[in-house]
């Protein structure tokens, strides 16, 4: 479980570019947020920044009241998954959800974990693939075992649907859901920030919505409650 806060985050790139202009908001524990507005509005900046990736020009970020700049992504428990995929191209399935664990766990925890996650995401025909003998939905599902062996307390999503067909994108985006769900009654609650520029996927996947336009919040809201539409 990890809590979230922004407090009056600025960001200017190094050309002069504010790209966010003094952002506040506070994620709570095991909350699912989407961040959702038009592209080039920083949502992507904005997830960057949280998950320790980019710098922070004024204001800071706090996970469970810890400045993410203190700390490695990895060592705060939080996971990414990208839109696209980021997977190690020259290792099998099994090696790409396996790799972030060496040296933290014995071989037969690590083992347990994967085939854990492979059957969850059904990816367990296909470990010994590699990513080019892949679809994109599986490498989509890789890319999500990947985050869900390392059991994080946040998990951050950009964009990571957007290159899939209509029909897969409601599959997975169901799948992440229950994810949720089912962490939350294991008791392993994760905290979920989503970032697309897709209206429906935002109603249908937050507890509540962020929507950004040019770097700033108009809103943060349960899907019924808003008013501002990106
Ligand atoms: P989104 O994810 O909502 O599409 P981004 O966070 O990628 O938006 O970008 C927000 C704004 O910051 C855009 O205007 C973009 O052009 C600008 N931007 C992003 N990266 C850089 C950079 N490295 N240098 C300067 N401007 C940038
Ligand atoms: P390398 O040939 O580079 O040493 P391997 O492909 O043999 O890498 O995999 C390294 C380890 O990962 C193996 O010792 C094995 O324990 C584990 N492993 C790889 N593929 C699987 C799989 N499909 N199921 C279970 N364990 C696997």
């Amino acid at each position: 479980m990890a809590s979230i806060q922004l407090k009056k985050v600025k960001k200017i790139y190094p050309n002069g570019f504010q790209a966010i202009h003094g952002v506040d908001l506070d994620i709570k524990d095991g909350e699912f947020l989407v961040f959702v507005g038009p592209s080039g509005c920083a949502k992507s900046t904005l997830l960057r920044m949280i998950a320790g990736l980019e710098s922070i020009s004024d204001g800071e970020i706090l996970i469970d009241g810890r400045c993410v700049n203190d700390e490695l992504p990895k060592e705060r428990g939080i996971a990414m998954v990208f839109q696209n995929y980021a997977l190690y191209p020259h290792m099998s399935v099994y090696k790409n959800m396996a790799f972030s664990l060496r040296g933290n766990f014995t071989k037969e925890e690590i083992e347990k974990r994967v085939l854990d996650a492979a059957e969850k995401l059904e990816l367990t025909q296909l470990l010994d693939r590699k990513p080019s003998q892949l679809s994109g939905g599986q490498c989509q599902r890789v890319a999500l075992g990947r985050a869900i062996v390392r059991s994080p307390e946040v998990f951050l999503f950009d964009e990571p649907l957007s290159n899939l067909d209509a029909k897969l994108r409601v599959t997975m985006r169901l799948q992440l859901i229950e994810l949720h769900n089912d962490l939350k009654k294991s008791g392993k609650n994760a905290t979920m920030i989503y970032v697309t520029h897709d209206q429906v996927e935002a109603m249908t996947m937050g507890d509540r919505i962020c929507v950004l336009n040019q770097g700033q919040i108009m809103q943060v809201d349960k899907p019924t409650e808003l008013y501002h539409f990106p």
